[in-house]
């Protein structure tokens, strides 16, 4: 079968020929019906990839959608020709995190050497994607496979973030999202479609910013320090109650210390040089800071769910397999618009 691949680091991936694999013991071989390109294969490719304890070459592609095609003798629990979404962040399924679903926080994963596909194990951009277990199998249930694929990170990741702060996103409170790209502009839909509060997108170019106010922000300013004054201006002085960050760079971590009021909360989801350091003198009193991962198996659920009452609509670009290395190029040049997704 043929698979997008990364093959040396700072090297452009490439399609290359490669088995097509058999699943044994309880895996389930998946027919992919569309791969998403995230950010992070981009920080994985840039990346030494002894650092990161990856071992190339490696079948990128870690939101994948397709129909199972074959399973392994002891799996069970999926249909051969079944519509599915894959879970991607695999833990071990027995540990106390993953019993509640978290699988992303996985206790032993590093220990026991298990990997998300695409992110260590090979990826959905190929036209077969080996899932090691059916738990990890979502139904798609009438969902569009090229829409649905960046639900399973795109879409879960920004869900998984701003959940836990929905209770204070009352009517009169303002979120900023930073970074309106694959997982921002489902971000900027899921707060409007959850909450009460405003939105305010920031993001680099009037064209990001035209598709920020698309999506559904209530205002969109260039993410500089501007951006600060700008957010004291449609909050009445008040600030923000949230700063949701889709980039983890310097230039953006550096702002949202100085974007929130006492209590707020800042969400470091952007992967990136950037931090928000936590100290008497860095930021309003009893701000909390966290930096998520991913998403859990139930919130995968709510996120499809979400998608298919129409609440969230994801903007995709559509590539072949043998077009697939240009997404790297034009998501490097921030020339895409949502999300990019493979068909092989
Ligand atoms: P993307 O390339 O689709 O979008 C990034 C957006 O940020 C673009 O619109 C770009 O114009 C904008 N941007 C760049 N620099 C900016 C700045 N200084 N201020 C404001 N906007 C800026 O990327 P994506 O796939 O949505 O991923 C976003 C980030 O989230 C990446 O760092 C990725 O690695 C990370 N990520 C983290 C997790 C997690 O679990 N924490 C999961 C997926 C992705
Ligand atoms: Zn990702
Ligand atoms: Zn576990």
């Amino acid at each position: 079968m043929r698979a997008l691949q990364h093959i040396a680091n700072g090297r452009p991936p490439e399609v290359r020929e490669v088995p097509t694999p058999t699943p044994t013991g309880g895996q389930v071989l998946i027919k992919v019906l569309a791969a998403g390109a995230c950010h992070s294969d981009e920080f994985v490719m840039s990346q030494p990839s002894e650092a990161l304890g990856i071992e190339l070459p490696l079948t990128l592609g870690h939101e994948g959608v397709g129909v199972v095609a074959e399973l392994g003798p002891a799996a069970s629990g999926v249909e051969v020709g079944e519509a599915v979404a894959v879970y991607g962040p695999w833990g071990c399924g027995r540990c106390h995190t993953c019993t509640t679903g978290a699988e992303q926080y996985c206790e032993r994963a590093g220990e026991l050497g298990i990997r998300p596909p695409g992110l260590g194990a090979p990826g959905a951009m190929a036209e077969y994607l080996l899932v090691d277990d059916a738990r990890h199998l979502v139904p798609l249930q009438g969902l569009d496979p090229v829409t649905a694929a960046p639900l399973t990170d795109a879409g879960l990741t920004p869900y998984h973030a701003i959940k836990p702060v929905l209770p204070s996103l009352v009517p009169g409170t303002t979120a900023v999202v930073i970074g309106a790209g694959g997982l921002g502009h489902l971000a900027i839909q899921m707060l409007k479609a959850l909450s009460a509060c405003q939105v305010v997108a920031l993001d680099l170019g009037e064209d990001k910013l035209a598709f920020a106010r698309e999506v559904g922000a209530d205002h969109a300013f260039a993410s500089d320090e501007s951006a600060i004054e700008a957010v004291r201006e449609v909050t009445g002085g008040r600030m923000a109650d949230a700063v949701f960050d889709f980039v983890g760079m310097q230039a953006s971590t550096v702002l949202a210390p100085r974007m929130v009021h006492p209590q707020s909360e800042i969400v470091v989801v952007g992967v990136g040089d950037g931090a928000v350091p936590v100290g008497f003198l860095t930021m309003p009193y009893n701000v909390k800071v966290r930096s998520p991962y991913w998403g859990t198996i139930p919130e995968l659920h709510e996120v499809l769910a979400l998608a298919r009452s129409a609440a969230i609509r994801v903007e995709t670009e559509v590539f072949s397999l043998d077009d697939a290395p240009t997404i790297y190029e034009r998501m490097h040049a921030r020339q895409l618009r949502g999300r990019a997704v493979v068909v092989p």
